[in-house]
């Protein structure tokens, strides 16, 4: 199970793929991307093998835009199936997630968003945080994921994505692990170091109870309170 993002001036789906394949050693069992695109989030997800995953997107199915979040799972909550992979996304398309741990209190907050109206797509612990994103949004994905992280409990990883926000992305981390790469004018997240060695050596190690919010150009920290914080640069120099 492994996470990516990126943001900046490549084809994403061509960085999220590659970087999926370097997490490829974690183990998993299903594998999604979302890019975002002019006003639209597009997804494609699969049960099985990356190359599964792979041959949609680099046929007809292309996903182009040059901000986006993938996945590979390995699941605790709901069979792997097409619906139960990742990325998860409310239901008109407005956010999209992507998640390695478990969300433990999920069954009491599924149960207070289904009586607001949410109707949920998977059986995985995962979809409450897409719902909750949507239910709390008030206009800034930043602040409502911070409101969104007093409700939920467990261990997560998390790489956030909103169609009203265009070229920002948000990455979390508590007991999961994410580390964030540096680039000129392109950023990246991911679960672990190889899959973004291709493009940067440049790096934030991710500590539990800490928020990166990425663009093309810049990457700023944040703890869980919201409160901003500065991360030392991990220069790696090792090759994988
Ligand atoms: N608990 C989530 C699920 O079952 C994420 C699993 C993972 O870390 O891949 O979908």
């Amino acid at each position: 199970c492994g996470i990516v993002g990126y943001i900046g001036y490549r084809q994403a789906q061509d960085v999220l793929i590659h970087g999926l394949s370097k997490l490829e050693y974690r183990g998993y069992d299903s594998a999604g991307i979302a890019v975002y695109d002019n006003g639209v989030i597009r997804l494609q997800k699969s049960v099985g093998r990356l190359a599964t995953l792979e041959e949609r997107v680099k046929g007809e199915a292309v996903l182009a835009g040059m901000q986006g979040i993938g996945h590979t799972r390995w699941a605790t909550h709901g069979r792997p199936s097409d619906a139960n992979a990742h990325p998860h996304a409310d239901e008109q398309g407005r956010f999209v997630v992507v998640h390695n741990g478990i969300i433990e209190n999920y069954l009491e907050l599924r149960e207070k968003l289904t009586e607001k109206g949410h109707i949920f797509q998977s059986q995985t612990d995962t979809e409450v945080v897409v719902h909750l994103v949507e239910e709390m949004y008030n206009g800034d994905l930043f602040q409502t994921v911070v409101q969104v992280l007093k409700q939920i409990h467990g261990a997560f990883a998390l790489a956030i994505m909103a169609k009203d926000e265009p070229g920002k992305l948000i990455a979390v981390r508590k007991q999961s692990p994410l580390v964030i790469g540096l680039g000129e004018g392109e950023n990246f997240i991911a679960s672990d170091i190889p899959a973004i060695l291709e493009y940067t050596r440049s790096t934030y190690i991710m500590d539990d109870g800490e928020i990166a919010v990425l663009t093309a150009d810049g990457v700023e920290c944040f703890t869980f309170e919201g409160n901003p914080i500065t991360k030392e640069v991990f220069n790696v120099t090792w090759d994988a």
